[in-house]
């Protein structure tokens, strides 16, 4: 369709064993650059607050073998291993990878506190998760990153869910500071964020390989960070797609 061409397909969020991803970034740079599809991905492994009980309770059951969130003291060494895995996967699959983090708030609801997962991409300092969103999105402004409101709502696939509502829960004042909105989050959509005309994103929120196969988002710009970036502010030529598994389909 002529004006329609050519889409890059992205994905935006997706974890590795630098928190609580099951495969290394070496892994997934391989599992995605493979597919010959993929044109940019980021990497957003979990920043978590520092009492974070889920986190706790992994380490407890995996007996301190696994990380779950990336810390203050190891930042600058994710940041090195996304480098030299963003020049591997440009000079091997042609793929962009951008490097960036999830902070992670899982406070347990109870006192009728809500929390907040936001993607900062393309920031150079670490963000603690132990502040107020409205403090991390202007943290991200300041590093000239990129910000993404994550699943901002319910997830219906999730038996048991931590709520990450805030930041749709208080959109009247913060919109201003989110750059973009997951419309879609692996499997679920959220319908109810459609209603307001945000910028918008799908992604796989990607922990293991069958999370490829989910929501992805395509763009029509140029592969390259800074367009990328104009791309998913600006919001106009993006579509939603779900990257599905042809090998299985009957
Ligand atoms: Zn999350
Ligand atoms: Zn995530």
């Amino acid at each position: 369709m002529p004006g329609y061409e050519p889409f890059l397909l992205c994905d935006f969020h997706v974890h590795t064993t630098w928190s609580d991803g099951a495969l290394t970034l070496r892994e997934v740079v391989d599992l995605y650059g493979a597919t010959g599809k993929f044109d940019v991905i980021a990497i957003t492994d979990h920043i978590l607050m520092k009492k974070d009980l889920i986190a706790r309770a992994g380490r407890i059951v995996t007996l301190g073998r696994r990380a779950f969130g990336v810390r203050e003291e190891n930042f600058e060494a994710y940041l090195d291993d996304i480098r030299k895995e963003a020049e591997r996967a440009k000079a091997q699959y042609g793929m962009l990878v951008i490097p960036g983090a999830e902070i992670t708030q899982n406070r347990i609801s109870g006192k009728g506190k809500k929390n907040s997962h936001i993607i900062a991409l393309d920031i150079q300092e670490y963000i603690s998760a132990d502040q107020a969103a409205d403090e991390i999105l202007r943290d991200i402004r300041r590093q000239n990153g990129l910000s993404i409101a994550c699943h901002p709502h319910h997830r219906t696939t999730r038996r048991i869910e931590v709520s990450t509502c805030y930041l749709w829960d208080h959109r009247e004042e913060l919109a201003g500071l989110v750059d973009v909105w997951e419309a879609a989050n692996r499997d679920d959509l959220f319908s109810v964020t459609s209603l307001k005309h945000y910028p918008y994103v799908a992604n796989s929120d990607f922990h293991k390989p069958k999370h490829l196969y989910s929501w992805k988002t395509l763009l029509r710009c140029e592969k390259s960070w800074p367009a990328v970036k104009e791309a998913l502010r600006h919001n106009v030529d993006v579509a939603l797609t779900l990257f599905r598994d042809g090998s299985s389909a009957a």
